[in-house]
Parts: structure tokens; sequence; C-alpha cells
């Protein structure tokens, strides 16, 4: 009922805001009659006219409905004249004059929303109005596609607008040099994928040593095609630009074959259990049985009997009642219990690993506590309470027990990945095996990911188990999340054939409206029921069945499976059948593109993974129509009705006829992990359910479609609460980048590195003078060994307060710089001042990334303290950032004048800086943290240019609204801090 008001209100709403924007589409057209008379050069002169227009003054919004009508008229022209444009190596004939739909989808994606539009209706085209006005104001606007063969697509084909306008247009590809690269962002329309955008990014940000290194020319307007696949499916892919680890920490050969030990001793355990609740169930007991097989699923969710128990609903239901019953609150010693009964339990929903009592003693009879993390807390309060030791000795005990808790904790961590390899990731579905490499399987598309890794050991547990070369872990040296990185836009935009059911995701991370376009046509496609079975080899024989009936008459087909494993599956079965068809694993690009083009001809049979061949239009030839159109087959429900959305939207595109149907089985993984069997399981027997016979009935789509919004639900928790955490990681990022690029940019370094050497000695002064007594000799010691100033005690002392030693300081750093650098060549001097500064913010940034991962890592296990672990993270890393900018700036002046005195030696300074090594040389990552883990892909190190967003930005601190956290304290408000004196930036980060 709720429901069915919102939707009401939605909408209404949505509908308000098309006819908002339907008088616009009337003036376009006006514009564009107007338009026809002109010569193409006086079109093309339209563009020169609307620059200068901008010059004095007006705004894009003031020059939409003429811009559109330019895009639009030049569209014509092309269809009139029949114009063949080459692309990707085709010829393709210009046929599209955007629809009045088209030109509204237009307008919501200028106005920095997401059109939600249709599979087939022309998105490709709707984005060329947008970006072609936004293009005008010079800033560059990037489009986003799904993968670079689109982006070469693309930019081929919707590029013949943007040239015959008079604007240039780029295209980002993997593996371009540096200079192609800036020369691409150089262009007005730049298209590429968002990992190329975004390690560029990095890149430019990160590792760039001079302003010519740098490729981007900053964030102004972005468009992302198929914005949910990359700001959903994607959000928790953070792109990482990655080194070696100079030591590697991991044990997994050391604890492999006892794993695979406790394992085994495990799985006979579970077996018997089974086999104990297979007597159960003979006798009758089947509550007994339930129980048992619950702790199986417990203890190892893929046994074989547990399995096939599942399969029978009777026993199915036992099972789901037990589990029920135990995870009431009132039962948690109970549960708690039952794990001390095996090794160790498993949470299959939360891929996640437990060490029992029994499995530590297992691991190490002589001492179990070898596997326990030691109660740090405890400790350290002992040994503060000690009256026996001294303050050293404490300080000594102290640091011993850390390094305890150090060891015991990355042994537990050995531990737990590599039982999470054994029991919860599965050969051949989470990955494969090849060429002695573990090759992950992309669980949305199913697509193999070579390259990619997961992170936090548990790739190398992957390849312990699997016996393969171990790689070394790598480290981190530049991380941005694609959500951060395209939050860096002044503008972004995205569109999708399907973003209305994650509205709210859009709206609360992102600030994007969705606003749904009406279709050209009416849809006409016949959505049926599901067809549910009780196993999977009665489902796909069902399944096969109906393709052979279907394609005996010829009907096209599109049958959709979630995984590379089911596709190949299938594909045996149509073989033995005799029924020609093509897989797609969404592995070529391009020749996908080129097959599923074709799936609407007359008996053609496609099997593809829910990626494979997005982006590519599939028209019906001749006659097909008659037969009903395309028919689209789901072999399962995905865990996300969107990606079920897309996959049916593949067909009855712009008023065509199509069909399509899920075929779904209680052994399917959503139905096994999230689905209501009970209730299913009730339904079915009141509807009646024949062996061998799927059934069909709208309260069972209800009923999968709870456990799909269940599975949705807890997505976006995991995705909301990685943005959480990532949220200070991209503060502090902002801090850095934004000093780094100042310094980069910055023509005269000095006054900044002075700025920064201020700031240092007015901290050590405030330290030293805040003491009492008044530190001098420390300061003295201080001013001394970090700077070659030769002071005096009496210097100080005839100075007078604080304030005066600071000034004296000041004074004397400089002179003596003054007479360090005087026979030195002025730019080289530049260079080094640069050098200075960037090479300290590179060293302790990167050692900062390796600690706030540690911490990461560990904030986890202190939420046994009932502690709330994300603000234990805040605090602890903002404390730490503090610090890090203390460091920066020691290091700044120490390295002043430590560094060398002739450029040659700061040369081989420079060249010591551990990770940079070179451009090019560094391998890329992109993590995915979808298994609390990150994943990671290795991708060739690239290059990296200039601009306005990188110009002269004062360097205080981020740019803050005044509703933001202070960067220093989380507890505080930045209008409570900074932001009372009207700053816009925080003054006090580093101070
Ligand atoms: P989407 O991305 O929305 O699924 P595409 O951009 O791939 O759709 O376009 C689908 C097909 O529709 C393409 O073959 C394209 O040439 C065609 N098309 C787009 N706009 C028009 C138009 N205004 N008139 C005729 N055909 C069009
Ligand atoms: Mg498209």
């Amino acid at each position: 009922m709720i429901g069915w008001v919102l939707k009401k209100i939605l909408g209404t709403q949505n509908q308000r805001e098309v006819r908002r924007l339907t008088p616009l589409v009337g003036e376009i057209n006006r514009h564009e009659e107007a338009l026809r008379p002109l010569s193409f050069d006086e079109l093309r002169g339209k563009t020169v006219t609307f620059r200068e227009r901008l010059a004095k003054g007006e705004s894009l919004d003031q020059l939409l409905p003429e811009a559109f009508a330019v895009v639009k008229n030049c569209c014509r022209r092309f269809t009139e004249e029949k114009r063949r444009i080459r692309v990707r190596g085709q010829e393709i004939l210009w046929e599209m004059i955007p629809f009045d739909v088209q030109l509204i989808g237009g307008m919501v994606l200028h106005s920095g929303r997401i059109a939600e539009m249709a599979t087939g209706e022309g998105k490709t085209l709707v984005a060329t109005l947008p970006t072609y006005l936004n293009a005008l104001s010079g800033k560059g606007v990037h489009v986003v596609t799904v993968n670079d063969y689109l982006a070469a697509r693309d930019a081929d084909w919707m590029g013949e607008v943007y040239r015959e306008l008079g604007l240039t247009v780029g295209c980002l590809q993997h593996g371009q040099t540096q200079a192609e690269r800036r020369a691409q962002y150089a262009c007005d329309i730049t298209y590429g994928t968002s990992s190329e955008f975004g390690f560029d990014y990095l890149r430019d940000n990160g590792m760039a040593t001079t302003p010519e290194d740098q490729v981007q020319r900053g964030h102004f307007y972005s468009i992302i095609d198929e914005v949910d696949s990359i700001l959903i499916d994607e959000a928790r892919t953070p792109l990482i630009i990655s080194g070696p680890v100079t030591v590697s920490t991991h044990q997994f050969d050391k604890y492999k074959s006892i794993i695979e030990g406790l394992v085994r001793r495990q799985n006979a355990l579970c077996t018997d259990w089974a086999n104990q609740a297979k007597e159960k169930v003979e006798k009758g007991d089947l509550q007994g049985a339930g129980r048992l097989l619950f702790k199986v699923k417990m203890g190892s969710p893929r046994n074989k009997l547990l399995l096939k128990f599942q399969e029978d609903p009777g026993t199915r239901r036992a099972v789901d009642d037990a589990e029920l019953e135990m995870y009431q609150d009132t039962r948690r010693t109970e549960l708690y219990k039952t794990k001390e009964e095996m090794y160790f339990s498993i949470d299959e929903r939360n891929s996640e690993a437990d060490l029992s009592e029994m499995g530590r003693t297992f691991l190490n009879p002589n001492d179990p506590n070898f596997f326990s993390v030691p109660d740090l807390i405890t400790k350290n309060h002992d040994i503060d309470t000690s009256a026996s030791l001294s303050t050293e000795e404490k300080l000594k005990a102290k640091q011993a027990a850390q390094a305890d808790y150090e060891e015991a904790s990355q042994r537990i961590h050995n531990i737990s990945q590599l039982l999470r390899a054994y029991c919860v990731f599965e050969k051949d579905v989470h990955y494969v095996v090849q060429e002695n490499k573990v090759i992950i399987v992309d669980e949305y598309t199913g697509r193999l990911m070579p390259g990619r890794r997961w992170s936090d050991g548990l790739h190398q547990a992957v390849e312990a188990r699997e016996g393969v070369q171990i790689d070394r872990e790598t480290q981190t040296l530049a991380t941005i999340t694609i959500q951060n990185y395209f939050r860096l836009y002044e503008k972004l935009a995205g569109m999708t054939g399907t973003a209305e059911t994650e509205a709210n995701e859009f709206k609360d991370i992102y600030r994007l409206g969705v606003v749904v376009i009406p279709t050209n046509r009416d849809c006409i496609r016949k959505d049926a029921d599901d067809l549910i079975f009780k196993t999977r080899r009665e489902k796909l024989n069902a399944l096969i069945e109906e393709i052979k009936k279907r394609n005996a008459a010829g009907q096209p087909m599109l049958v959709g499976t979630a995984s590379v494993e089911s596709s190949e599956i299938i594909s045996r079965m149509l073989r033995r059948e005799n029924i020609p068809h093509s897989v797609l694993n969404a592995k070529q690009h391009q020749l996908e593109a080129e097959i599923v083009a074709r799936a609407g001809e007359r008996g053609a049979v496609m099997i593809a993974t829910n990626m494979a061949g997005r982006g590519t239009d599939i028209k019906l030839s001749p006659g097909v129509a008659e037969l009903g159109g395309l028919h689209v087959v789901g072999t399962e429900r995905h865990e996300s009705r969107r990606i079920d959305r897309q996959l049916r939207g593949r067909c009855a595109r712009q008023g065509d006829p199509g069909s399509s149907q899920f075929f779904i089985s209680f052994e399917d993984d959503l139905m096994r992990n999230f689905g209501d069997s009970r209730k299913i399981a009730g339904l079915m027997t009141k509807l009646g359910m024949e062996e061998n016979e799927g059934l069909q009935h709208p309260w069972l789509n209800r009923s999968v479609e709870t456990a799909q919004k269940r599975v949705e639900g807890r997505n976006y928790q995991v995705r909301k609460h990685t943005l959480q955490y990532d949220d200070v990681m991209n503060q502090q990022r902002t801090v850095i980048y934004a000093w780094r690029s100042d310094m980069l940019n910055s023509t005269d370094p000095r006054p900044e590195v002075f700025e920064t050497v201020d700031e240092r000695i007015g901290s050590e002064v405030e330290a030293r003078a805040g003491t009492d007594p008044v530190d001098l000799d420390g300061l003295l010691h201080w001013a001394n060994s970090a700077m070659p100033l030769g002071l005096q005690k009496e210097d100080f002392q005839k100075a007078g307060g604080k304030e005066e030693w600071a000034k004296l300081l000041k004074t004397k750093v400089r002179e003596a710089y003054e007479v360090k650098v005087k026979f030195e060549n002025p730019e080289a001097v530049k260079a080094l001042e640069r050098f200075v500064v960037l090479g300290a913010i590179d060293r302790l940034w990167q050692e900062h990334l390796y600690a706030m991962d540690g911490l990461r890592t560990s904030i986890n296990l202190r939420a046994y303290g009932q502690k709330d672990p994300l603000i234990e993270y805040k605090n602890e890393a903002y404390g730490m950032f503090g610090e890090l900018m203390g460091r920066i700036k020691e290091e700044v002046v120490h390295n002043l004048f430590r560094s060398a005195s002739s450029l040659s030696a700061f040369e081989s300074f420079l060249s010591a800086l551990p990770q940079r090594a070179g451009r090019g040389e560094l391998p890329m990552e992109a993590a995915d943290q979808s298994t609390e883990g990150s994943m990671s892909m290795q991708a060739e190190g690239g290059a990296s240019m200039v601009e306005e967003a990188l110009a002269p930005m004062k360097r205080q601190g981020p740019k803050l609204g005044r509703n933001d956290p202070c960067p220093l304290d989380a507890n505080k408000k930045f209008k409570n801090c900074c932001g009372a004196t009207g700053a816009k930036w925080c003054l006090k980060v580093g101070a």
C-alpha cells in the first residue's frame, strides 16, 4: 500500500518534471527549423557565436535551446545527405535525428541528473546534446563509457557531429602514452572508461613530479553512460596504484598443510552430522534433523548431503526453522556453544570464517592462545599500574606487548584468510586457475578478471590453496574509489535503462536525482511470471525444452546467465540437442558487440552473461516481429532487481514486440541464501506443485523480489559503510593533493616552502614554550640539528619571549638559506625546492596509506570491545593525519638544508626515494571491497597535465562546507571550528 502511494507520488513528480521540460522541446524545434536554410558553414559558425556569447556573460542554460537545435540540425543534415561514417573500421550510415524524448533526456543530463531511458532509446545520441553545449565552455567534457571499445566507438561515431561543428574530440584507451593522453584531455570532449579517468587523476596527483607530467585539466562536467553499473556495481571498487611491499609478511605456506588437516577434520565432522540427520529424517524426527543440518550449514555450507537435503522442501524448512531459532537474541549463548562444537564456523552471507577453541587447540595443542588476539588494553593497564617498573621499563614492556599483539593479529589474519580460501571460495565459481595463476571471476558479469587480485592477503591464501606461485603482496601508492573520483566533478550526470530502483542511493550518495524519460514509442514487451523449480537440474531441462520449442518456430532468443559457468553448462546442453547458438562472456568487447548485434536474426540463440554486449543494440531482422520478436530468458534471478530489468530491457526496443521470462530453482544462490523458503514451500504446497514441473504464480514472483530486496538492502549498506570509511581518506587525500598540486604548479616555490618552514618553527616553539619550565635547551637542540643555524642559548635569552624566538628562527633560517643557494643556478634551486616538498609529501603519504590500511584491518578487531569501529577509525585517522602533516613539515625543514649543496647530489637523493623509480614501471590496481577485503587490478603505468583546476589553489586545507566535520576532530563541525571565521578551508590542518 505504502509502496503504491509512493509510486504515485514519485510517478507524478516525475511526470511533472518531464512536463516542465516539454515547452523547451517546442523552443528547440522552432530554432531547429530556423536553422534549416543555413549553409553548413553558417551552422558551424554558430559554435563560434555561442562561445562569444558565453564570453560576454550568457549562461549555458540560456544557450541550451539554440545549442540543442544546432546538434539536432546537424543530425538532420547527416541523415538527409546519407552520410557514412567510419566507426571502428566499419562504415555506418547515419540515420538519426533526435526525437523529442531524446531532447528531454539531453536536458536532464545538462541539469546534472540521471536520465533513465530504456535500452534502445538512443542514449548515445542523447549525450551529444549536453556534451556539445557544455563543451562550448572550453573546460572539457568527459563522457564515460563501460569499456574501451565503446569509448572508441562513440568517439568515432558521435565525434562526427562535434567535429563537424568545430569542436575537438579525444578518446582514452588503455596503454596510451602520457603525451597521447594529454592530447585527448586537451580536446573539448573526451570519451573514456571510468578507470582510465580515475587512474589519470591518481597519476597526476600522486605521482607527477612536474606540471608537464600531468594530463588532466580539471573536472568540469561528466556524463556517465550505464551510470548504475559505474556508480553502483563498481562503486565498491577503489582504483589503486601500487608497488611491491618491501617486506612480505605472509605465512600461508607455513599454515597451508595444517589448515588442510583442519578442514578435513571439519568436513568429516559435518558429514557425520549429516548422516545422523539422515537417520533422524528416516525416523521422522525432522526437528532433530534440522538442528543437525543447521550445524552442517555453519561448518561446511557446501556439504553434498546438506545440499541434497535442501532440495527437499520439508527438510529444507526444518533447517531454516533451526536457523531462525538459533539466531534469536535469547539463544546467543546456545549459538555460541554450537560454534564451539566445531573447529571453525562459516558465515556464508558475510563470507567470513571464525576459529573456535577446538580449532585453536587443533592448530597448536600446546598453546591454544597462540591463535587468539592478546588483550592489549588490559596488558597495557597492568604495565601502567605496575609499581616495580621504571618509566623506561614500562615503555619497553609496552612495546613488547604491542609487538606480540601485532604478531598474533598477523597470524590470525593469515589463518582466517586461509579458511576463507578453503571454505567460502570455490574454484570455477569465484575464481579459475589458469597457467599457474588464480584468476578472479567477476561476480556481476561472470567475466574473468586477469590481473585483478583480492587484497588483504586473500588472493595469496587462494594461491596457497591451489598450490600455484604465491605472488608478492603489494602496497598502496595512491588510491581513490570510483565514487570519490566522480564526486570531483562540478557537474555530474548519468544515463541508464535502470536507475529507478536505486534512486535513493543516487540521491543519498551522489545527490543525483533520477528522471524517468518516457519511451519514444510505447513498450509492448510481455513479461511472464517466473517459472520456479525444485532443483537446478529440473530447471535446466525445462529451459532447454523451452529453447527447443521457440527455436523450432524460428524465434530469436537471448539467454541471460549469472556466470560463465552456467553459460557453459547451457551451451553444452544445447550442443547435445544440436541447436546452433553463440556464447558471450564479456571478454572481447568489439567481437561481442558484432555478435550481439545479430541476436535479433531469425532462429538465433545467444547465451550471454549479463554484461556481455552491453551498449550494443539488438535489431530485429525482417519477419521476426511476426514471430513475437526477441524472447529473453533469464536462467537465474540476479541479486539485484536492476540487473534483471536490464536483461529484460534487451528486447522490445523502440516499440518492437518482445517477451521475457525467468527460470529459477530453490538451488539458486539467491534462493539458498536469502529466499524465505518456508513461505515459498508453503505456497508451493498450496498451489500443488508437481515433480519436474515448474510452477508459475504472481505470489512466487513477489517472494523472489522480497529476497532480492533483502540482498539489495544489504549490499547498499555495505557500499555505504565502505563510503563512510573512505570519506575519511577522501578528505585527507584532498588536503594532500591540493598541497602537492600547489607546489607542482608553483612558478616560485620558495615562499611556499618557507611558509611550511615557518609553520614548523611556530609549532616547535609553541611546544617548547608550553612546558614548565620552558624547554629552551630542547628548542636550541631542535633548531640546530634541523637547520644549520649555529645558535647559542644566549641568542634566545637575549631575544625575549616565544614570539621573539619564533621571529629569530624565521630570520636566521632565511639568512642561512640565502647563503646556501647564493651560487646555485636559480632554476635548479626552484626545482630543488619543489622536490623537497614533493619528496616529503610522497614518502610520508605512502607510509601513511600503509598505516591506514593497517588501521582499517585492525579496527574490526576492536568491534569486540563494544566500540563503534567507525568512530574509532575516524578518531585514530584524524590523529594520524595531524601527525602526518607535522612529519611532512619536519622533513621539509630537514631536507631543505640536508638534501644537497648541489643539484646533482639532490638527484641522487631523489632516486633513493623508494617508490618513485619512474613512471611506467608502477603497476596499477583497482580494488573491490565486495568481500570485506579489496580486489586489485594490475595495469601498466602510464602518464599524466595542467590547468585551471590545478592552478594556484590556496593551500590551507580542503575546501569544506559548513556542515562537514573538522578534518582534525570528528566530533566538531567545520562551522564551529574554522568555518566560524568565514574560512572555506580548514586553517588548522598541520598547524
Ligand atoms: P541505448 O544506449 O539507449 O540502449 P543506443 O544509443 O545504443 O541505445 O541506440 C540504439 C539504436 O537506436 C542505435 O542503433 C541508434 O542508431 C538508434 N537511434 C538512436 N536514436 C535514434 C533516432 N533519433 N532515430 C533513429 N534511430 C536512432
Ligand atoms: Mg547505450
